[in-house]
């Protein structure tokens, strides 16, 4: 009989809302490896990505070797599932893999030390590592012991006295081609079920040695690229397989390091664009563009119809901090080219920066963010430094050298009750170094929200230019919305001061701490309704763009007339106060808001004095009063075909929950949220 073996790369579907919506990929490209070379066809190996589903085939028909991913989104569930594997059959391997391990050997070994339940740990790529550990235990009878015995390369394992032993982490396969496609080979075609998005890797490996990403280690240093004709196939091969099987899936993931930064994904992208047009998928690529030669990143970008957003991870922009990560081979001239050649074309950019790296200040971390604002960047997107295990960053020498204050906090949607048990995956971040105090954390954190509110989606992008038209600069007005929420009405600060609240309530001093907290039934009941443990900026990102729109509309406005009137420009536009009662309305009535489905998807009217859309498309935003209306005219709101039917298919798959609504704020495009105004038929005009 044949040895049956279950690899899993686990999602958590628990709270309604999957935590992770990527297809498998690693596990599929180790049972296209294990497929491939099984002629005999002595194993029969199967692919899990829902918890729910391994639980029941294990218990229905056991299998001989259990390989579960290790990434920092399900390490305890992949415990759990070993924990549970291992109570139906003690004789079951037990396999973990995955980036999600300290670099230290001696904390390598430990990790074993510390799971019982775990039999082996592979080191490094796993492809052709997991069939080979399967044909050893194979060569060993099946027995756990004598596999010990024999001992596994690039791995951590018992041996026969029962001791953590180590094999340290072998050299990877240079030659990727050899890796059969998952894709092709119709490994992945069960994983098109509508939930789940299509992530693909051109390359694997990162040629920049940032200390607080596993990629950045020597290990990954080397890029090992499959060939342009295999990628092709793939996509066209997914874009087929997408039409037929999950048709409201826009989204493509490309897993590479630095998608755009090599010649070759110029023909890359060229063949999505044609994907496009055949197929009219994907709308949305989900990438991390590469960091240097802005001029081809900028070709793959044009070539692929808006879906694919510039991402420039610049993570700090303080040449010290960017010294101490080990990140200095990235030059900011590099972003900045990109992001004058990116405006010109009317091209969206999207920035990353990371609280909490060493020798970052909380000066340091605001001037940072003003000189990405001045450099009219269009989102700047605020992480919190995590410490993964696998990246440099959290060794025991560094947390001691940088003095890092830490704190766990459960990972948003990461959790789930099996069988009655409640397992929670927890993730630890960085809150303070010896030049960041917590209290200066918190405040970072605010004006994280107020890049999250008032900037990211370009809710107000128009009032922004507006103010540089009169010489504000972005990062002036961009100032004034902190305040505007202190001082704000009784929702607004009520926003703002729940954000604080649950910025602080988030985190643990330790993992356990965390855990005990949310398994308490009382607490576990407010993580599932998504008062608790979410995602707090998607969170209130969402809760800002959907419910409260109206006052975070308001509190923009009304901040940005007083700075208008400090600064005298309602002295250089005429008939001011009509004329900022309107442009407030207008405002107002362009992002498409609403608690449920028929009032996000409603239209609205309003009878206004300017032709707001021809002034804006004008450029010339210092002189509003040449576009007056001869009267004042009835004019529409509604959304446009596209936005209508890409926020309809959205909200059914995700839903108008607010755990749904965080979630789907990350996966549609701002341009879908934006009503057209429409001036009403003449006979609809009003007199004015
Ligand atoms: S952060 Fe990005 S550029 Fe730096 S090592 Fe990781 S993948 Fe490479």
């Amino acid at each position: 009989m044949a040895v049956r073996v279950y690899l899993g790369d686990l999602r958590y579907n628990y709270s309604g809302v999957l935590a992770n919506d990527c297809m498998p990929l690693g596990v599929a490209y180790m049972k296209a490896v294990m497929d491939s070379e099984d002629a005999g066809r002595e194993i029969d190996s199967r692919l899990f990505v829902y918890a729910e589903k391994l639980v029941e085939a294990i218990r229905a028909e056991p299998p001989d070797v259990l390989m579960l991913s290790n990434y920092v989104w399900n390490e305890a569930l992949s415990h759990y599932l070993f924990r549970v594997a291992k109570a139906v059959n003690p004789r079951i391997l037990t396999v973990m893999g995955g980036p999600n391990i300290s670099l230290e050997p001696e904390r390598q070994l430990a990790y074993l030390d510390r799971n019982p339940h775990l039999d082996v740990y592979a080191l490094g790529e796993g492809d052709f590592l997991a069939s080979h550990i399967v044909r050893t235990f194979m060569d060993a009878g099946l027995s756990i012991g004598r596999l010990g015995a024999i001992g596994l390369p690039s791995a951590t394992f018992r041996n026969p006295e029962g001791h953590a032993a180590i094999d340290e982490t072998k050299p990877r396969h240079k030659e990727v081609e050899d890796v059969p496609s998952p894709w092709l080979t119709g490994i992945q075609d069960e994983f098109f079920d509508g939930k789940l998005a299509p992530m693909i890797e051109t390359n694997r490996g990162c040629p920049f040695t940032c200390t607080f990403c596993v990629q950045g280690t020597k290990y990954y240093s080397k890029i090992h690229h499959f060939s342009v004709d295999r990628i092709k196939e793939e996509i066209t091969y997914i874009a087929r397989r997408i039409r037929s099987h999950s048709p409201n899936m826009g989204t493509l993931r490309i897993a590479d390091s630095n998608y755009g930064m090599y010649e070759r994904d110029i023909e890359i992208s060229g063949h999505i664009g044609q994907m496009q047009r055949e197929y009219g998928w994907p709308t949305f690529i989900d990438a991390t563009t590469g960091k240097n030669k802005p001029e081809r990143i900028i070709k793959s970008v044009e070539k692929v119809s808006g879906a694919l957003v510039l991402y420039q991870a610049v993570q700090s922009l303080d040449e010290e901090v960017l010294r101490k990560v080990k990140r200095e081979a990235i030059k900011l001239e590099a972003y900045k080219a990109l992001e004058v050649h990116m405006r010109g074309r009317g091209l969206r950019s999207v920035s990353d920066l990371i609280l909490g790296l060493p020798g970052e200040t909380l000066e340091s971390h605001l001037r940072g963010l003003h000189s990405l604002l001045d450099s009219n960047i269009h989102q700047m997107h605020n992480f919190q430094a995590m410490m993964l295990k696998g990246a440099e960053l959290e060794s025991l020498e560094s947390r001691e050298l940088f003095k890092f204050d830490t704190r766990f906090r459960v990972l948003p949607k990461n959790y789930g009750v099996y069988e009655g048990e409640k397992v929670f995956d927890v993730e630890e971040i960085i809150v303070g170094t010896d030049t960041l105090s917590f209290d200066d954390y918190i405040t970072c954190r605010k004006w994280h929200l107020v890049s999250s509110v008032f900037w990211n989606d370009g809710w107000f992008e128009h009032i922004a230019n507006l103010a540089r038209a009169f010489g504000i600069l972005n990062s002036e007005w961009w100032s004034r919305m902190l305040p505007a929420m202190e001082g704000g009405n009784a929702a607004m600060r009520g926003f703002l001061d729940a954000f604080v609240a649950e910025t602080r309530g988030e985190l643990f001093p330790t993992r356990e701490a965390c855990v005990d907290f949310y398994s308490r039934q009382e607490n576990f009941e407010r993580l599932q309704n998504g008062e608790i443990g979410d995602n707090l900026m998607y969170r209130y990102r969402a809760i800002a763009s959907f419910h409260i729109w109206n006052d975070v509309c308001d509190a923009a406005m009304d901040a940005t007339r007083a700075l208008f009137e400090e600064r005298g420009v309602h002295r250089r536009i005429p008939d001011f106060d009509a004329f900022w009662k309107d442009l407030h309305a207008y405002t107002k009535l362009l992002h498409a808001s609403g608690r449920d489905r028929d009032e996000i998807l409603s239209s609205d009217t309003a009878e206004l004095h300017y032709d707001f859309p021809a002034w804006l498309a004008s450029g010339r935003l210092a002189e509003p009063d040449g576009f007056r209306f001869p009267e004042r005219t009835r004019v529409h709101f509604r959304l446009t075909d596209e936005g209508r039917r890409e926020l309809e298919s959205a909200l059914a798959v995700w839903s108008t929950h607010i755990k749904a609504l965080s979630k789907m704020v990350t996966r549609i495009k701002v341009d879908w949220q934006v009503r057209e105004c429409v001036p009403a038929r003449t006979d609809e005009a009003v007199a004015a």
